[in-house]
């Protein structure tokens, strides 16, 4: 039963980084989502946004603790103080005999900035590890290291969404933000209806590539390839701009170098886009007066997704399409607060602020904040899939928050074994995901709407989130818990819970970084739909565009890079013989830990399926609607095909929103980016054939021995 309302309130989507603005009402009981004329989505919501009440008295909601007696005990409900004590002295065992490093903490992209910053502060100060890092790992960082080794800094967006209708060209290599966030497609609309074009690099023809005027259906793990042949009929055809690239930029000759050898039809032959189509996007891109390149995780989750990210950014310098008005590179940030979850101290090597761990002043500044020496803040920690290899070895615990790492890591099995190896595993959560089902104590957690914070969308404007009504009784908010274990592990650092006195912390401990936010203000949110950063004091109207005089680098130029297309790290064999991409649907976000629990979003799609070919099922002697058994080097999950033209020959596309048997990470690499260490979710080798019959229905407990157990448990106690 929802609590008696409290008005309508002015908020935010609870998904995507987009971040739509939207109004929740309570009428007789019942909570509504309308949406609001804000600057991003224009009054426009995805299904998603305009079923989120439902989250607000979903099934199964955690409200209390539980934790287990014993490694293989049932998880039983716990009072706050049990639970707590168990965690601290639990983290006390493991640090004591193993280091401070044994324990790991892993956070967000959808944290809010205030719980991202204060968790980041948790383990530097409180456990003193240096590993911590957050889900972020998975989606943007090869983005954001691209961004950062091109232009000095990282920012989704370096311009506002209102300058995507300005530009003549965009490409858009490895997005679909027609099912992923589709209010955003306004601005495609607004810049295709004057005159613009948009191409769209990828494997699917998706509902974005169906909109575009070119579609590349490159093979997946080619992005770095066509990129580089993009640039070399670019110069063939004396389409670069000298003259930006003289006063602008450095290191082009190298770039000139690398691209000779990448003539149209040896492209064709690597990534399957004709020759033909190469010319035609190198040329439409070489003669508009402006142009974009805005990237997404198809390009972006691959073993070489920082290449491909400076590849396509090459292109843009090459044609001085970059640090001008309607112009730019750009990342199509996926998670709610994938852009401030990663200026604020989730990441391994990372202070707020975006300053670096390893740098002695940034140390100084923010260990003068959180009143401990410089010396004392750990050392840069690994890496999410680093972590998760050390598990049962060098890291013994971990505490888990707002993440669902069983469904959404790559090689889930391996993981789960890992998980397995752990001494301590605490999931904060507010429903028992597939993760939470595995931990030795589970904390219930607030949701959206019964919080305040802020968050940090796409465009790198900080945005406020607003709390509708109060937690249910026995549920805690992050910032509370994250207080309360310091206290318990001796902590004596101050801890604040009120979310705007965190944010009062963080905007001092972001003070002359990067990402500055000095300046902002819950008021001054407020006041102007939100804020750009940096904005590094309160006389200061934010920044909504970067580089438009000089890029953030030493010298002020934006930095070419050679690059060498080397292709996935598993290449289709004689046993392995397709290529196996995964991505996002409309209905369903992330691991589905909140969309699953939508009866509306679960009714559009039910279940996971494989996307292949006609010809594809034809040669496999599948029909629609056949089972699938599709393998690889790491696992097997079966699924009804999906058979449609959309999919290119030699690929197989499944949605990686499900667990249990229909986890596609069960048959994904964690191959990793070797700068950003993002793992390739978007390729790898795998077996198709005809299921037999159909399978049952993979839930958690298929591949999880306690879930089945933890899932009674969960029913009986929410
Ligand atoms: S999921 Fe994204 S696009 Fe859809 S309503 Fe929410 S913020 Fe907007």
């Amino acid at each position: 039963m929802v609590p008696a309302g409290i008005g309508a309130t002015d908020t935010h989507c609870p998904y995507c980084a987009l971040q739509c603005g939207m109004t929740l009402t309570q009428q007789d009981g019942a909570w509504s989502v309308s949406a609001r004329d804000f600057p991003t989505n224009k009054g426009g919501l995805c299904r998603k946004g305009w079923t989120a009440a439902a989250l607000l008295s979903a099934p199964g909601r955690l409200t209390t603790p539980l934790l287990r007696d014993h490694r293989g005990a049932p998880l039983r409900p716990a009072s706050w103080d049990e639970a707590l004590n168990r965690v601290a002295a639990g983290i006390a065992a493991i640090q004591q005999k193993h280091g401070r490093n044994a324990f790991a903490v892993f956070g967000g992209g959808g944290l809010t900035n205030e719980k991202a910053y204060l968790l980041g502060k948790f383990a530097r100060v409180a456990l003193r590890t240096a590993n911590i890092d957050y889900n972020g790992r998975f989606c943007m960082a090869a983005a954001a290291a691209a961004g950062q080794k091109a232009f000095g800094i990282d920012r989704g967006l370096p311009f506002p969404l209102e300058d995507i209708p300005g530009a003549e060209v965009i490409l858009m290599p490895g997005g679909n933000p027609a099912e992923t966030m589709p209010p955003i497609m306004q601005y495609f609309e607004a810049q295709r209806a004057r005159g613009g074009k948009l191409i769209v690099a990828d494997p699917r023809r998706t509902p974005t590539a169906r909109a575009a005027d070119l579609h590349l259906q490159l093979s997946p793990g080619t992005d770095a390839a066509l990129a580089n042949g993009l640039l070399h009929v670019i110069m063939r055809d004396k389409l670069i701009d000298t003259v930006f690239i003289a006063t602008r930029t450095t290191g082009f000759e190298s770039v000139r170098r690398a691209c000779k050898s990448y003539w149209p039809d040896r492209v064709e032959r690597i990534t399957g886009v004709p020759a033909a189509n190469i010319e035609a996007a190198a040329h439409m891109l070489g003669e508009a007066a402006t142009a974009m390149v805005l990237t997404a995780r198809g390009a972006e989750q691959q073993s070489h997704g920082t290449d491909n990210v400076l590849a396509y950014i090459n292109v843009l310098l090459a044609i001085g399409r970059a640090g001008k008005m309607h112009c730019g590179y750009g990342c199509l940030t996926g998670q709610g607060n994938g852009q401030g979850g990663r200026e604020h101290g989730q990441k391994a090597d990372q202070l707020p602020g975006y300053r670096k761990l390893a740098d002695p002043a940034a140390r100084a500044h923010v260990a003068g904040v959180w009143g401990v020496a410089p010396e004392d803040l750990p050392a840069p920690g690994l890496s999410a899939c680093e972590t998760f290899n050390a598990f049962g070895e060098t890291v013994r615990g971990m505490m888990v928050m707002a993440s669902n790492i069983l469904v959404s890591s790559p090689d889930a099995d391996v993981l789960s074994g890992g998980l397995g190896r752990l001494d301590l595993l605490v999931v904060a959560d507010m429903f028992l995901s597939e993760t939470a089902a595995r931990a030795d104590v589970v904390l219930p957690v607030a949701q959206w709407a019964e919080e305040d914070g802020t968050m940090t969308n796409l465009e790198g404007r900080v945005i406020r989130r607003r709390r509708a009504l109060p937690p249910p009784a026995g549920v805690r908010t992050d910032v509370e818990i994250l207080a309360e274990l310091a206290a318990r592990l001796g902590c004596t650092s101050q801890f604040a819970t009120a979310p705007e006195e965190v944010f009062a912390e963080l905007r001092r401990a972001s003070s002359g970084g990067d990402a500055d936010y000095a300046g902002i203000t819950y008021a001054r949110i407020d006041a102007q739909d939100g804020i750009f950063w940096p904005c590094p004091d309160a006389a200061h109207a934010g920044t909504k565009r970067l580089f438009l005089t000089r890029f953030a680098t030493p010298d002020g130029r934006a930095r070419f890079h050679p690059i060498e297309y080397r292709g996935a790290a598993e290449q289709p064999d004689h046993d392995f013989p397709y290529m196996l991409t995964t991505g996002r649907l409309l209905a369903h976000y992330q691991t589905g830990a909140q969309t699953h629990r939508v009866p509306e979003l679960e009714e559009a799609v039910p279940e996971a399926f494989a996307e292949i070919h006609p010809d594809t099922a034809r040669g496999l002697g599948v029909a629609q609607g056949d089972h699938l058994c599709l393998t690889t080097r790491r696992g097997s999950i079966t699924l009804p095909a999906r058979i449609t033209r959309d999919i290119r020959l030699d690929t197989v596309f499944v949605p990686f929103h499900w667990g249990g048997l229909h986890n596609a990470n069960l048959l994904t690499k964690a191959a990793l980016d070797p700068v950003a260490k993002i793992p390739e979710f978007k390729a790898c080798a795998v077996h198709i054939a005809r299921a037999p019959a159909r399978r049952p229905q993979g839930s958690v407990a298929d591949i999880h021995p306690h879930a089945a157990e933890d899932v009674a448990i969960s029913s009986e106690v929410s």
